[in-house]
This record gives structure tokens, sequence and C-alpha cells, in this order.
């Protein structure tokens, strides 16, 4: 008997949690936003450098309609020989920043024994890319009292990435918000592809919000405010998005890194269009 080879490749996983079957939206508040409600702007540095930096660019970010605060205390470089992140330092910094802006904090967790004393510290846990299908990570995540930020894999399928999901409900942890950040392709001119229809497939498959990040996406800083717009137009509950004060001297993804004033610029039209949609809708 012949079978449809591609039968397979479209089979899912077995999600439970995360289908959106017999379950309505899920809505996470964190500060005073409703993820999946409210548009969530999450704007911030690639890596914490140094406090001064980094409040600098918090302050701007925040005056520009960020609501939230990203950057790395912890990073997943490719070489080791790469700036690894300041750690706990680094965690100390952007809760100053917390303080001083009132913006929540998003910042990746690397390690699984790093996952509850970092709770003290980020109000969103953010597992990278890399870490997608980091299964002790995912559990442990999964017993957080934090949202969880879950990036898909550079390498994942839609149906891998919601069952990495799942790993997180299942152990207890419903705050689950999804992030595109672009797959690997033959492509080359950008850093990775960006798969804007897993926004709508996400929606269609389950309750979880998911948000984009343009600038991993396409790691090229004349593409993320035209991929950031086409985001909220393909329904992205929110975005991610790197910001730099002096990108030339950025100590990781300084090609990517937008100045606060050209933030500025993309913010105004994000809000905008999104109100826009929100009309059409
Ligand atoms: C990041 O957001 O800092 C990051 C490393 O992104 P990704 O895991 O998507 O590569
Ligand atoms: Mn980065």
């Amino acid at each position: 008997m012949f079978i449809f080879p591609w039968k397979e490749v479209f089979e899912m996983n077995d999600i439970r949690l995360v289908t959106l079957e017999n379950k309505k939206k899920t809505t996470i508040q964190v500060g005073n936003i409703r993820i999946g409600r409210d548009f969530v702007l999450i704007a911030g540095p690639c890596s914490v450098e140094d406090e001064e930096h980094t409040l600098n660019i918090a302050t701007a970010v925040k005056k520009a309609g960020a609501n939230m605060l990203r950057g790395g205390a912890f990073k997943p470089r490719t070489s080791p020989y790469s700036f690894q992140g300041l750690g706990l330092k680094g965690l100390k910094i952007l809760k100053k920043a917390q303080e001083l802006t009132g913006m929540p904090i998003v910042s990746e967790v690397l390690d699984p024994r790093d996952v509850s004393w970092m709770c003290d510290y980020v109000d969103i846990l953010q597992i990278g890319a890399r870490n997608m299908q980091n299964f002790s990570l995912l559990k442990e995540v999964g017993k957080a009292e934090r949202p969880v930020l879950l990036k898909r894999g550079m390498y994942s399928t839609i149906s891998e990435w919601l069952s990495c999901a799942e790993y997180i409900l299942k152990e207890g942890n419903s705050d689950v918000i999804l992030c595109e950040r672009g797959i690997r392709t033959f492509e080359t001119y950008s850093r990775n592809t960006l798969d804007l229809s897993a926004v709508p497939a996400v929606k269609e498959l389950s309750h979880l919000p998911i948000i984009v990040d343009p600038t991993h996406a396409t790691g090229r800083v004349s593409l993320i405010p035209p991929m950031s717009l086409a985001a909220v137009v393909s329904g992205a509950d929110g975005l991610i998005i790197e910001v730099h004060d002096n990108p030339e001297e950025a100590l990781s993804d300084k090609d990517q890194a937008l100045t606060p004033e050209s933030f500025a610029e993309l913010a105004d039209k994000i809000f905008r269009l999104r109100d826009f949609m929100e009309e059409l809708n």
C-alpha cells in the first residue's frame, strides 16, 4: 500500500494542554500588562553590559513606549570566547533598571540550576532558541512561579515547539508565551528566515499568546522595522526588539541593534498600526 510520505510531516505531536480545544485564549498578567490581550512591546539590549548603558537604554525604550525591558545576563554564545554575560551582576543591574522605570524584566535562563533563584530578579524567564528542547530546563521552568517566554528553536517545526510548551504546562506552569524568532533556511542575506505564518498557525492550534522577535530573525537593522510591522499585521500579541545606545560598541549582536531614536520611530508606527488592526477586526 502506498503511504503519503508527507502525512508524517503534518501530523501533530501529542499536545493536550497546549491545544486550543476546550480552552479560551490565555492571558498572562505581568505588571499592568495582560499578555494575550494588551500588545506587549519588549525592548532592551542583547546583553546587560554595565549599569550606565542599561539604565540609559531602559529609560529611552520606556519613553518610546516599550512596556517591558529585556536584557541577557547569561548569554548563549556560539563561541566560548565571546562575551558570556555578567551573570548575577547583570541581574542586579536589571533590577535597578526595573526600580528606575517600573518595567518588568525579561531575561534568559540557561541552566536548570539557576531557575529558582533567578525568579527573584526577573518577571519573565526566557528560554532561548538553542535551549528550546532542553527538557530538564523546560521541566524546571514548569515548576517556577514566573511566566516563560519560549523561543522557537531555529531547526524546529511548530509541532515540536508546541510539544516543548506542553512540557512546561504539564509541570503546572500554564503561563507560557511563544516567540517566533526565525528559522534556518538556505537564505543567507538575513540571519534567519522569519516564519510569520507561524503566528496565525499557532493561533489556530493553541490558546497561548505568541510574540515575534524580528531582531534575531533578520539580523539586519534595515529589515527590523518592516518585519515588526508585518508581525503586527500577522496578529502577533507583541514584539521583542533589541536596542542599544551605541550599537557599534555593543558586546553582542551589534549589527542588529536599533538605536533608541530608530526604536522610538518604529514604536510609534507599531502602536498606530496596532490600533488600526483593532479597528479592522
Ligand atoms: C536573545 O534573545 O538574546 C537570544 C539569544 O535569542 P535567540 O535565543 O532567539 O537566538
Ligand atoms: Mn541578541
